[in-house]
């Protein structure tokens, strides 16, 4: 691997270097690993500023003094951080180093509930706007905002218990870390890739993952919550107490009901676990493409694989599937000869090796090579995870695609590739189905239960990148959502999109209406409010 996006995503997952294909599969780091995320010199930029300083019903009554400041800060058994503290920095930060910054006037870092409760109090009182934050991956930047970002990183405990095959799980908890409790009891959640990710942010908005089509989204098996709501009362929710709550928080996206401090999950036990990664040129892309799209939903629920057509910079144009298999690797090589003999297509490489659940989940977050702490994103601990600039949009797969629409969206990316070399751009396509299609429409908020697959491109760059490539990037997607996706086919919330026409719709389909009932129910002033927030009133 050299140059281009390979390159920076080598920088940041420092990926070990050991036999070809298993080099190239560990590198991959499933969907996000690949998508040449990690742009290491990146200019750091802080919050968004997309979001309204405050919502309409939020003005101020008087405004927070410093002492009174300086007394939520003693108030809280967490920290505030505050414009002129040495960690304000840093505490700006989100992942999405392309998101605009705006100036917080405090960053509390809630330890319990009363905290969360102090805050909400506080920025009522003194008509604060406020959002909440976990992992601080909002693709748009909604997390952060110029009021007061009511952070639950202290609460990242993760309280396995074998006799009710449960977990009980402190808001701030990142993946990696889920993962890694989970794993010394042999037990298992389904969720997303990326280590850094926060549980609250990925659950609220569905999460998607390697064993997805097996066990469900992370939000079918949420079975309670702690919620703080706007006007501090703190609530246990769960199917017997406030369900619809419940309801809209397996879907209906982070950051629009309150302020979530705790997840209780069903686990599973842990079955054996295979990886596979098959490489192809760019030149079976189509066959390639044709072929998983028709393969993936005949397969099993043990089978979860996604398609990835990427340009690598100066790797060029490449195509991959690659995946995880709940079962043994005698099994899986059948499955995958016979997805290559579907392709007509000869891979340039081939990987399929069974691996432990944390081996498994780190490497599908690119994290292999490091310890559980140095899988954070730097400035955390330990952490050494840079973070990236990059835009996105997402779609559905409802259907298997004519050979037209394929064709379109491989021209697309060539077109790309031929006038931004060096930008890292990618097309992925992460199997759903199995688990997830078997709950009822209506069941949940989440509100695509019938597609096949979901569908994200993005493109990211670095410092180094001149804006003319940039801005073909941001082109392609424009492209992409123009002559590619279908609006009625859906978005995904958690890639929300702040340039996506018609997202309430995309987001959230059928659910609407009954989402801004539970929103009225459960934060009638509109506290909660930022660009893409579940509106008071559904339009008609
Ligand atoms: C590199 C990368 C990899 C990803 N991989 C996956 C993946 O594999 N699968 C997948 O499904 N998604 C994935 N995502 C998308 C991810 O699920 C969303 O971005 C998610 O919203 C991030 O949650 P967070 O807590 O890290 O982010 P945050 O920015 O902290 O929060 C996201 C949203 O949730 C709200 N929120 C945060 N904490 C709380 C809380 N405690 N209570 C109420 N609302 C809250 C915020 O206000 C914000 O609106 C990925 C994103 C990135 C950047």
């Amino acid at each position: 691997m050299s140059g281009g996006a390979r390159a920076l995503r080598d920088e940041h997952y420092r990926q070990p270097m050991d036999a070809p294909t298993r080099r190239q599969f560990l590198a991959r780091g499933a969907t996000w690993g690949a998508l040449g995320l990690g742009v290491a010199g990146a200019a750091l930029s802080g919050c968004a500023s997309t979001t309204p300083a405050s919502s309409p019903t939020t003005t101020p009554q008087r405004p927070a003094s410093e002492i009174e400041w300086r007394r939520l800060a003693r108030s809280l058994r967490g920290t505030l951080v505050r414009p002129g503290d040495g960690a304000y920095a840093q505490s700006r930060l989100l992942f999405d180093l392309a998101v605009a910054p705006s100036r917080p006037q405090g960053i509390a870092y809630c330890a319990s509930n009363d905290d969360v409760a102090r805050c909400l109090a506080f920025a009522r009182e003194h008509g604060v706007a406020v959002t909440s934050r976990s992992g601080g991956h909002s693709y748009a930047g909604y997390s952060c905002n110029d009021g007061l970002v009511i952070d639950v990183t202290p609460l990242s405990r993760v309280l396995v218990d074998n006799s009710s095959s449960r977990v009980v799980v402190g808001a701030g908890t990142r993946l990696i870390d889920l993962y890694d409790a989970l794993a010394q009891h042999g037990r298992l959640v389904p969720a997303g890739s990326c280590p850094s990710v926060g549980v609250a942010g990925l659950t609220l908005g569905g999460g998607v993952g390697v064993l997805t089509r097996r066990y469900g989204l992370t939000c079918d098996n949420l079975v309670e919550t702690t919620t703080v709501l706007a006007d501090s009362t703190t609530l246990t929710v769960n199917d017997s107490t406030h369900p619809e709550l419940l309801w809209a928080q397996r879907g209906g996206g982070g950051g629009n009901f309150g302020v979530v401090t705790r997840l209780t999950y069903r686990t599973y036990e842990v079955p054996p676990l295979t990886l596979f990664s098959l490489h192809f040129s760019w030149a079976a892309a189509r066959d390639v493409l044709m072929a998983w799209m028709s393969w993936v939903p005949r397969q099993s629920d043990d089978l979860w694989a996604n398609c990835l057509l990427e340009s690598a910079g100066a790797d060029g144009l490449g195509v991959s599937v690659s995946g995880v298999w709940c079962g043994s690797p005698s099994r899986l090589d059948g499955l995958v000869n016979a997805f290559i003999a579907q392709t007509g297509a000869t891979p340039t490489s081939r990987f399929v090796g069974g691996d432990d659940y944390l081996t498994a989940m780190a490497i599908e977050a690119g994290c292999s090579s490091l310890s559980i702490a140095a899988c954070h994103l730097s400035g955390e601990g330990a952490g050494v995870l840079s973070r990236a600039a990059f835009h996105a949009k997402s779609s559905f797969v409802v259907a298997p695609w004519s050979a037209a629409r394929v064709e379109n969206a491989l021209r697309s990316l060539e077109d790309l590739a031929g006038r931004a070399p060096e930008l890292g751009a990618a097309l992925a396509f992460d199997a759903l189905g199995g688990a997830v299609s078997r709950v009822g429409a209506d069941e949940t908020a989440y509100a695509h239960r019938s597609a096949i697959a979901d569908i994200q491109a993005t493109h990211s760059w670095s410092t180094y990148s001149a804006p003319s490539q940039i801005a073909a990037g941001a082109g392609w997607l424009r492209e992409l959502a123009t002559h590619v996706f279908e609006p009625a086919d859906g978005a995904y919330v958690n890639y929300i999109d702040p340039t996506l026409d018609g997202w309430l719709d995309a987001y959230y389909g059928d659910h609407v209406s009954h989402l801004s009932r539970v929103k009225r129910w459960a934060d009638p002033d509109d506290v909660f409010h930022f660009a893409q927030s579940i509106p008071l009133r559904a339009p008609s």
